[in-house]
């Protein structure tokens, strides 16, 4: 970074900094990760200065012929990866491989049934400050009160109420496996089209950690950024016969040009996930979930549905007489880094909220086991017990410390 330095400083500075923060502090935000420097070194090419409008073959500018390698490569990656007919590597983000199914599949007004975004669902879900929710009548299911999990059967009810176009399935906030099939079955009893967003657990489904939706599902939507550990951005897979309307939705129906250089890092990160070591990475992951809840729950912290299936868990922070907003601000101040979150049938404000949501996928990248779990839940635990008490933080400051220096972070790397 030799010219950045020279010509920038002030940006080099911000660069520092923020490399200084992931390295001294415990990433838990569920739905980050740490990317490999393979990953990084793609995103920072000269593949950024291409306009590629189109698909690889079928450009409408000139001086594709390279660009076109990693889109054809990444596309490949990902079909193989998750085992579907046609894959879509350009959506900028989640958001937009949601929008552009919605695209191809719904008119304006259409009934769609996604889970409620108070029990987990993504604002993508039809949350009416979203373009889904205002152009499209989503219709929300959600958990049942006393296990927290979904009631498949409430489901089956507001689908033959409703009569959707579509169902939605996927979260940003369930501990817990999801029945795609069931899910499946259900919309094909109703006629409905069957879309899965599996922006949270791609990487867990692409180690075999998660039941895939591939088999029941029209479309799947993903981040690449979550659990499957590549670069911010989305990914839409689907079956043979709405490949065409996919294409068409996301380019020119959503976005324009693709960032050519972004696409590149997914097919690295692709690439990574195909690798044997992706499976222990996604065992781990899940390991290392179980392990934080145990140490979590051994400390009298509750947890919503008691536990976790996959990479994340909801504390419910009420039973420590604090709000999730007060509890992420603690956490921060002893570089444990969460957030606040939203649990199910939550009294409170999505401002203030009841819950932190926290997960392991950022940390089992820095390679830590569930000895290091065990840890990071006692500091979490000494924490929020003790809000006031600038020794007990300490105490937890030191752990934190000390997890963060045993498991370094991008060795060698100076902006
Ligand atoms: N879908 C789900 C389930 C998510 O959790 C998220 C992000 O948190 C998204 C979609 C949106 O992804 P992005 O932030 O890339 O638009």
């Amino acid at each position: 970074t030799a010219n950045l330095r020279k010509q920038d400083p002030e940006i080099v500075k911000a660069l520092n900094l923020e490399l200084g923060r992931q390295r001294d502090n415990l990433e838990l935000i569920a739905s980050e990760n740490i990317v490999s420097e393979a990953v990084l070194e793609a995103m920072g090419t000269v593949l950024t200065n291409k306009y590629a409008e189109g698909y690889p073959g079928k450009r409408f500018y000139g001086g594709c012929e390279y660009v076109d390698i990693p889109e054809e490569i990444a596309r490949n990656r990902a079909k193989e990866l998750f085992g579907a007919d046609h894959a879509n590597v350009q959506p900028h983000s989640g958001a937009q491989a949601n929008l552009a199914v919605y695209l191809a599949t719904l008119q304006p007004g259409d009934t769609v049934l996604g889970m409620n975004l108070a029990h987990g669902g993504h604002l993508t879900h039809g949350s009416p400050v979203n373009a889904s929710g205002l152009l499209y009548n989503f219709v929300a299911y959600g958990v049942d009160e006393q296990t927290f999990t979904i009631n498949y059967d409430e489901v089956r009810k507001a689908a033959f109420k409703h009569r959707p176009r579509m169902i939605v399935a996927g979260a940003s906030a369930y501990p817990r496996i999801i029945d795609f099939e069931v899910l499946g079955q259900i919309a094909r009893d109703v006629g409905a089209l069957f879309m899965v967003d599996m922006a949270h657990i791609a990487g867990l489904v692409a180690g075999g950690q998660h039941p895939s939706p591939v088999p029941h599902a029209h479309f799947v939507t993903t981040t690449t950024h979550k659990t499957l550990r590549g670069p911010r951005g989305g990914l839409i897979l689907c079956t043979k016969p709405w490949a065409a309307a996919i294409d068409k939705a996301v380019f020119p129906g959503t976005q324009g040009g693709p960032l050519m250089h972004t696409i590149a890092a997914k097919a690295v990160a692709l690439g990574e996930a195909l690798q044997p070591s992706f499976k222990d990475y996604a065992a781990n992951v899940v390991t290392n979930a179980k392990a934080l809840a145990e140490s979590l729950t051994a400390e009298g912290i509750n947890l919503v549905s008691g536990g976790t299936d996959n990479h994340l868990m909801l504390v419910d922070t009420r039973s420590l007489n604090i709000t999730g907003k007060d509890a992420e601000h603690l956490l921060d101040s002893v570089g444990i880094t969460v957030n606040k979150n939203a649990i199910p049938f939550d009294p409170t404000s999505p401002f203030i909220t009841s819950g932190i949501r926290i997960g392991t996928p950022a940390v089992t990248s820095r390679g830590m086991d569930a000895a290091a779990m065990k840890k990071i839940g006692q500091a979490i635990a000494i924490t929020l017990k003790n809000a006031k008490d600038e020794t007990k933080l300490d105490e937890a400051r030191k752990l934190v410390r000390e997890l963060a220096s045993q498991y370094p972070l991008y060795q060698g790397l100076e902006y």
